[in-house]
């Protein structure tokens, strides 16, 4: 039997398609209805075996990216989430011979896309295999609960549902294929100010509910209802912190996008420019407008094009 001492694994980032937010829970977390959608923005984490004789699971961790602005918030030491999650499986297992971690980061770091929850995943998957422990899928999930709201999002992928804080999770009808625009902005977003400034906009938030209209349009695969579907109750907060992304949404919606909103905490924002049945040149047409029309905005540090729904973590 040969022994893998490389694995690398890649995983997408996410979009909310609704984002419904309760009052504050008395742990400090809020009630969520959180419906996440996985874009084909991929991060790859590589473990790799280290040598033996050092006294820890994990011994390095690097990280590579487009964006130098973005790796310098990444923490490259036991506060980075695929750290965590590497310590947390080694510990849980009692399996875990020393590794380097490397993360190959495309995800916008604090961009509201979820980049460090699913490394996260994508590191509890490398290491799975990389040490042999063969945990069971439930166990898997169990852990990433652990790790954060919305770390078991990236070990499933495609579309669902998470309630609780998040991180409970059904998967939903989707058949349909969409296409994305997604604004990066030059500036990051902290969820827990975004969170506190909800409370602050929103004291009496009512108990969140998924909305049926969108559950309809994404089981029927029908974008322009998908794209007037789309909801997120951080927006106001995002917006009331970061007011440049108003400007950076209608920019976007004036030049045709089918929807337009701030994914998760933000700052970016996230267009539908068509899919489920839409004439793919009509698609092509409509992308091409919102990316030229964003970048005429001069507020976005990058504009890029993605297909969503993707599977979730997955071995390379
Ligand atoms: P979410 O949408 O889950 O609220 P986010 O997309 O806004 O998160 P992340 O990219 O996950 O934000 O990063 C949030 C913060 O987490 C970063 O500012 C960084 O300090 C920290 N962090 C920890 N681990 C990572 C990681 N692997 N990649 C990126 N950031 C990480």
């Amino acid at each position: 039997m040969t022994v893998d001492t490389t694995v690398t694994v890649r995983v997408p980032a996410k979009v909310n398609l609704q984002l419904a937010v309760g009052p504050r829970r008395e742990d400090g977390f809020h009630a969520l209805v959180n419906v996440f959608h996985a874009v084909s923005l991929f991060d790859e984490v590589t473990v790799k075996a280290a040598s033996p004789r050092r006294p820890r699971a994990l011994t390095a961790l690097t990280a590579t990216g487009q964006s130098e602005s973005h790796l310098a918030r990444v923490p490259l030491d036991e506060r980075n989430l695929a750290a965590r999650a590497a310590i947390l499986l080694a510990e849980e297992t009692g399996a875990g011979h020393p590794v380097d971690l490397h993360l190959d980061k495309r995800i916008p770091v604090a961009g509201g896309m979820a980049g460090g929850s699913a490394d996260a995943a994508a590191a509890l998957v490398a290491c799975d295999l990389l040490w042999g422990c063969g945990i069971s899928r439930e166990s898997l999930l169990g852990l990433a609960a652990r790790l954060g709201s919305d770390v078991a999002f990236g070990l499933v992928g495609a579309t669902a549902v998470g309630t609780g804080r998040g991180e409970l999770l059904e998967p939903m009808t989707s058949p349909g294929r969409y296409r994305w625009v997604f604004a990066l902005s030059p500036r990051g977003l902290s969820t827990a100010d975004v969170f506190g400034e909800y409370d602050r906009l929103r004291p009496d938030a009512p108990e969140p509910r998924l909305d049926s209209g969108l559950e309809k349009a994404l089981a029927e695969g029908d974008a322009v209802a998908l794209g007037a579907s789309l909801s997120n109750d951080l927006q106001p907060a995002a917006l009331s912190l970061l007011p440049e992304l108003g400007r950076t949404l209608d920019a976007g919606r004036s030049a045709g996008a089918l929807g337009a909103q701030v994914s998760g905490s933000g700052p970016t924002c996230a267009f539908l420019v068509g899919g489920g049945g839409e004439d793919p040149a009509v698609v092509g047409e409509r992308e091409a407008a919102v990316v030229a029309a964003l970048r005429a905005t001069g507020l976005c540090e990058q504009v890029i094009g993605a297909d969503g729904d993707v599977p979730g973590a997955t071995v390379v």
